[in-house]
């Protein structure tokens, strides 16, 4: 364990900066072939990966083949997304693309970039349209909450029949205190009351029990990705004084299934980008041998040791004891 290896942190650290994301270890056999592609010429054929389960961390990713440094390992398209508050009149609703035209003559109106996220978008928007948000948004936004924004959008998509409600059932949960149990009460009565006040009867919503509501957030919450785009906004937040960075840097959300089956390392040996929209890339930080898991670092890796553990301890219910914290770095 040399400081080569340790060396290569401070280049990595611009890349991985806040890429919050899941812990994971699922519990039903993965067909890989439903969320991964393979968008590399020179290598084609499945990606190069399999899950398959880790000596402490539940399930796993691990590398089929050699695996190059910088090597795209996969594509993964999100099964459920949604935009921030803030840049929801700035960004395709389905696909959290920057769009080039806002039409501010209509402040209220979502937009999407092209007819096909328009056509895809069919799945949620529609039964949407039907309701008004403006209480919910306002009890998201003012508690500032990002993850019921997402039940909703799943919500409309399986009264629509595009998804079945138990879509996200293969993520694991996070363990829930009654403090967060009895905020997201809240947030379910919301829901519930927005549809019913729309014209939604209760037998379309008859899944929509407290319990799947609270079962959606404890898996939303150690799997949803922050969704910032590599070549995204940042021009705007160049331009907009008013903008805080922090909020603007984030497009949105979104929760896959085979990205949410990576652990998580600080030293990670791979990590996942997104270039314009949600579609996820899995990327080789360095040469992986076959065999060896695929990981990525859910959390910020320049802070230290004791800020790390504590966000992961918190955040996703793990101490890690990757090489780099044994180490004590
Ligand atoms: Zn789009
Ligand atoms: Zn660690």
């Amino acid at each position: 364990m040399g400081l080569v290896r340790y060396s290569r942190w401070a280049s990595r650290l611009k890349t991985l900066n806040s890429q919050y994301k899941p812990f994971l270890s699922a519990t039903s056999s993965f067909s890989s072939g439903t969320t991964a592609g393979n968008e590399n010429p020179g290598r084609p054929g499945p990606p190069p990966i399999q899950v398959a389960l880790t000596e402490s961390s539940g399930r796993g990713v691990f590398a089929t083949r050699k695996i190059e440094n910088g090597e795209l390992i996969h594509t993964a398209k999100p099964v459920l997304s949604h935009p921030s508050l803030s840049t929801v009149h700035r960004v395709c609703y389905f696909c959290l693309r920057k769009l080039r035209n806002t039409d501010t003559s209509q402040p209220q109106r979502v937009s999407f970039c092209s007819d096909d996220c328009k056509k895809q978008a069919k799945g949620f928007y529609d039964v949407e349209m039907r309701a008004d948000w403006s209480v919910y948004d306002d009890y998201c936004r003012s508690h500032g909450l990002k993850y019921p924004l997402l039940v909703k959008r799943l919500a409309c998509m399986v009264m629509s029949g595009a998804a079945p409600a138990n879509l996200l059932d293969i993520l694991q949960p996070a363990s829930l205190f009654a403090e967060m149990i009895s905020e997201m009460e809240a947030g379910f009565g919301l829901l519930r009351s927005t549809f019913r006040n729309s014209n939604i009867t209760d037998e379309q919503m008859s899944f929509l029990t407290k319990q799947w509501y609270i079962g959606i957030l404890a898996r939303i919450r150690i799997n949803a990705f922050r969704i910032e785009l590599v070549g995204g906004l940042y021009d705007d937040l160049l331009s907009s004084a008013a903008a805080s960075i922090d909020a603007e840097a984030a497009v949105g959300n979104a929760v896959y299934i085979l990205p949410s089956f990576y652990n998580h390392d600080c030293d990670p040996n791979a990590h996942i980008i997104w270039i314009e929209n949600t579609d996820a890339r899995l990327k080789a930080l360095r040469d992986v041998d076959a065999g060896e898991e695929l990981r990525i670092c859910y959390i910020d890796a320049s802070m230290d040791h004791d800020a790390r553990q504590s966000i992961l301890s918190q955040g996703f219910g793990f101490q890690c004891s990757c090489l780099r914290c044994l180490s004590g770095d």
